[in-house]
């Protein structure tokens, strides 16, 4: 990518897009900008076809560089300047609050944005804005994993222990997870792990890239997980394999436990995933006869509307077999996007305020409003989690006007036709991107914003690892960072005063949001960015700059009041949609190589383009052959909430009962048309791993 007039500079930084957040070098010469991979602990100097390319956005042709306000005589998006569409935000904020009071203005985040950026959106919402709406996209992806964490360990970080313990895993469990897809370079631990002699065990409905490492591949029925899990502890619990003394030392509530798995006979869960007995007994062998285990669900065991108790069962496994805080063992969830961690840590969760304190604890309110100069009780109680959120949206006592900050949900939200019909009602819809997605097509105001090249700040990976971001070079003329946004619509709002609460030097901000976080559970108060520069990143908590940083959690105590880790009962429960005469299969979504979440960014770079360049519908032979569908040809998938086509994708890999398409496309293409809006009524995450569809040959 070039932009004439750049000085020669080079800089070490990170992929813009997954939570593996790989080291990468990137250099102009004062006119182009190359990416390299770069030596760090989760990369190990490889990285994949995404990150390799992630600088051709940069002067991309479609890159957004003007402010766009939409004409109310044509209708359409037209270039406008920053006083213009500062003022429409700010007269269309006071509307709708006037009118319908505070909690008329909503705010939606991404897992993308940098801690310094989620921090400040948070902020804003609640002081600027003083709505207590607002949520981010994070919310779709390890909600439930973060709720059975807190609820179990009393906390919720993503690995709690480093990657590497990976390769040093004598078994090593992956439920619905398929790194080999979503972060490559990942795979180099699971290669580590198996050239040292350990099993990989892979649970997922498809045949995916991963399971085909494995040494062991268990394919149920989609939405039937905690099934396996609950029939994998009653095997251990029989064959004499529970760690009764780590049981008894370290936890509390297993007797409850052992009660209820005492009815899933490994045939009773045969009956209902199809997962063989012999299979669920060898995984149950595998892992409790191993010296080190780890069991790491993702998105396939957290995306159901019972994602919290399937995340629960295989945390109550991990606690049974006595592996969290021990080398090389352990429970954890794979976070997706780039800064799920961070994004969900420091305000952005409609119940959350910075340091993952809950906003309805008056101890944390009395600590962030010191932080921000506030009155604690001018502060906002909890909103509502983020389908909630997007489904009240211009409906009767439900928000007027909704800011959007690095989130696509046209694309990535279920029941996405309805989410895109609540946008439409919206008397305001602003959307900050550095492209037009297909949400920001829909807004009244789009700002043009920087990108990752562009800005300082730091990153959480999945690790819980702060990383540092650091910008090559400044964004183009007509762009301002998020931080600049804020800051001028505070002004707007407030006056002087309001501005110089929001400052927009991200140091600064760090630096505010480390005295925000000082005694939570995700403690950044020892973290500063120098020691994140000089050390291959911090782990949190880290609260004393002059003491050591967490890279493994719960060696000695959990993070409960008690010290001791909960085990929760839990209970198989169908889906909230099962198949029928009418929509006979199960239909589920996910990701593939060359792309990443919605596609905003992805399907746009001509190499990702070429590589994945539209969406399919993958089906196994024998369906497509009752169907009458050939390899290639173009399908139509149908549920009770709408309808996507895409051509047909004839694959061994899938079970003959479930359907899978990528969720990446828009349009006509767009897979979460069809998806369930039903939620976990713990998490809020909404069921995009099952539901109900027919397939019609078109
Ligand atoms: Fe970027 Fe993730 Fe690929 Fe690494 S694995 S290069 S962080 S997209």
């Amino acid at each position: 990518t070039t932009r004439p007039g750049q000085r020669p500079r080079e800089v070490a930084t990170h992929c813009p897009y997954c939570a593996l957040q790989c080291g990468m070098t990137l250099r102009t010469d004062g006119a182009a900008v190359t990416v390299a991979p770069r030596q760090f602990p989760t990369n190990r100097g490889g990285l994949c076809q995404k990150g390799w390319t992630a600088a051709e956005l940069l002067d991309h042709p479609e890159r957004l560089t003007t402010p766009l306000l939409r004409d109310p005589a044509t209708g359409e998006l037209r270039p406008a300047t920053w006083d213009a569409v500062l003022a429409r935000i700010t007269d269309g904020v006071r509307a709708a609050q006037r009118g319908h009071g505070r909690d008329a203005v909503a705010v939606f985040g991404g897992g993308g944005l940098t801690n310094e950026k989620a921090y400040a959106l948070g902020k804003f919402a609640r002081v600027a804005l003083r709505t207590r709406h607002i949520d981010y996209n994070g919310r779709f992806c390890m909600s439930s994993a973060a709720a059975a964490g807190m609820r179990a360990f009393g906390v919720d970080r993503g690995l709690p222990f480093p990657l590497a313990d990976l390769g040093r895993a004598d078994t090593l469990l992956l439920v619905g997870a398929n790194p080999a897809e979503t972060m490559p370079p990942l795979v180099r631990w699971l290669t580590e792990q198996r050239e040292r002699g350990g099993k990989l065990i892979v649970v997922d409905p498809r045949v995916t890239a991963t399971a085909r490492l494995a040494d062991l591949h268990l394919q149920p029925l989609p939405g039937t997980d905690l099934a396996v899990a609950n029939a994998l502890l009653h095997v251990a619990l029989t064959e004499g394999w529970v760690d009764k003394e780590y049981v008894d030392a370290r936890t509390t509530g297993f007797e409850a436990v052992r009660r209820n798995v005492a009815g899933w006979w490994p045939a009773r869960a045969e009956a209902l995933s199809g997962v063989p007995v012999a299979d669920l007994e060898a995984t149950a062998r595998a892992l409790g006869t191993a010296g080190r285990a780890i069991i790491l669900t993702a998105r396939g065991a957290e995306q159901h509307a019972k994602g919290v108790d399937t995340v629960t069962g295989f945390v109550n496994l991990a606690l049974a077999l006595g592996l969290p805080g021990r080398p090389g063992s352990g429970y954890g969830c794979l976070t997706g996007q780039g800064n799920g961690q961070g994004g969900r840590e420091h305000g952005q969760k409609a119940d959350q305020l910075p340091g993952y304190r809950k906003i309805d604890d008056p101890a944390a309110r009395a600590h962030v409003a010191g932080v921000w100069g506030v009155p604690a009780d001018e502060l906002p109680g909890p909103g509502v989690p983020a389908y909630q959120l997007l489904d009240a949206l211009g409906t009767d006592g439900g928000p007027r006007a909704l800011l959007v900050f690095g989130s696509n949900p046209v694309v990535s939200a279920p029941r996405a036709a309805r989410v895109e019909s609540r946008l439409r009602d919206l008397d305001l819809l602003v959307v900050a991107d550095f492209l037009l997605s297909e949400t920001a097509a829909l807004a009244d105001v789009v700002l043009p914003t920087a990108q990752w090249a562009e800005e300082d700040g730091t990153m959480t990976n999945l690790e819980g690892r702060v990383l540092r971001r650091t910008a090559l070079r400044p964004p183009p003329a007509g762009v301002r960072t998020d931080l600049e946004i804020l800051a001028a619509l505070a002004e707007r709002l407030g006056g002087p005063a309001a501005r110089q609460r929001f400052p927009t030097d991200p140091a600064t901000v760090f630096g505010e949001l480390r005295r925000a976080s000082a005694g939570g559970l995700a403690d950044y108060a020892g973290i500063s960015w120098e020691r994140v520069e000089t050390s291959d990143g911090a782990f949190w908590p880290c609260p004393d700059a002059d003491g050591p940083d967490s890279p493994r959690m719960f060696t000695d105590r959990f993070a409960t009041p008690d010290g001791l880790a909960r085990f929760h009962p839990v209970e198989h429960r169908p889906a909230a949609e099962e198949v029928c005469a009418r929509y006979p299969l199960h239909f589920t979504t996910g990701r593939v190589l060359a792309q990443y979440q919605s596609g905003t960014q992805t399907r746009r770079v001509a190499a990702l383009r070429r590589a994945a360049p539209e969406a399919f519908v993958e089906l196994h032979p024998d369906l497509a052959h009752r169907l009458g569908v050939g390899d290639g040809e173009p399908v139509r998938v149908v549920s009770r909430r709408g309808e996507f086509r895409a051509p047909a994708r004839l694959s061994p890999a899938i079970r003959p009962d479930t359907v899978f398409a990528p969720f990446h496309w828009g349009g006509a293409a767009r897979a979460n048309s069809v998806t369930n809006d039903a939620v976990d009524p713990v998490s809020g995450m909404p069921e995009f791993k099952i539901c109900a569809v027919r397939v019609e040959k078109v």
